[in-house]
């Protein structure tokens, strides 16, 4: 339902925190955030069924990094509840993804990852998206979402954090939709704008089958083919 993210250099939780109550007024069952920083070893997520409220609740006072994703569920397949709650990580903790949307061959997907001894930890269609990008022997993550993309059908907003590529967020729009926020030595991905205002009236969106990569202080599109795009920020009018 709503996608936050931020790369630079503030304290990210409390960012993240703020982005997700912007855009409770959509709707949601349940809300989760991942973390890692230059100084943190791995990634570290907490998630909630209920409010987000009831999420910064569980956070725990040392949940400090300057790199996040943050996710409000609307339950599509799994009922709500902590364990579906996004993100979605793999066993080795490594990969987090949060995703809106729905992708129609999750079961066909899930059946065959299972069937190589593939474990899944939630009911979502969301967490094959994980798992494809976890076992994935591609070079860079950009790669590795990209492979994983040519097997998903259905839609997606997706934003992916990856223990071994902790400079970057890259997030990817497929009927579900993604915005970029340029500020300075940061960046910021949402799925609506409301959740970015606040920081940065310097937006840029992306379309279906775009892909993009942010980092603290550069980004770039491409198409889910890997071809480069240009995207030139535009400044959005809001009312505060
Ligand atoms: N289909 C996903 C799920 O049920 C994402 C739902 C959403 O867009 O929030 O977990």
């Amino acid at each position: 339902c709503g996608i936050v993210g931020y790369i630079g250099k503030r304290d990210v939780a409390p960012l993240l925190l703020e982005g997700l109550q912007r855009l409770e007024y959509r709707g949601y069952d349940s809300a989760g955030v991942v973390i890692t920083g230059p100084k943190a070893t791995g990634l570290k997520m907490v998630k909630a069924k209920g409010r987000v409220r009831d999420l910064e609740a569980k956070v725990p006072a040392r949940f400090k990094g300057t790199t996040g994703i943050a996710h409000t569920r609307w339950a599509t397949h799994g009922a709500p509840s902590d364990e579906n709650a996004h993100p979605h990580m793999d066993a080795t903790g490594k990969v987090a993804v949060v995703h809106n949307g729905i992708i129609d061959n999750a079961d066909d997907l899930r059946a065959k990852l299972t069937a190589d001894g593939i474990e899944f930890a939630s009911e979502t269609d969301t967490e094959v998206l994980v798992h494809l990008v976890a076992r994935s022997q591609a070079d860079t993550l950009e790669e590795k979402v990209r492979e994983a993309l040519r097997l998903i059908e259905g839609t997606y907003g997706i934003a992916v954090l990856h223990a071994d590529f902790s400079d970057r967020i890259v997030v990817a729009r497929n009927g579900s939709p993604v915005v970029l926020g340029i500020g300075e030595k940061e960046m910021f991905v949402a799925s609506d704008v409301a959740a970015l205002v606040s920081h940065t009236r310097q937006v840029v969106t992306l379309d279906d089958g775009e892909m993009a990569t942010i980092k603290a202080d550069d980004f770039r599109t491409y198409t889910t083919s890997g071809t480069r795009t240009t995207a030139s920020p535009t400044t959005v009018e809001w009312e505060a």
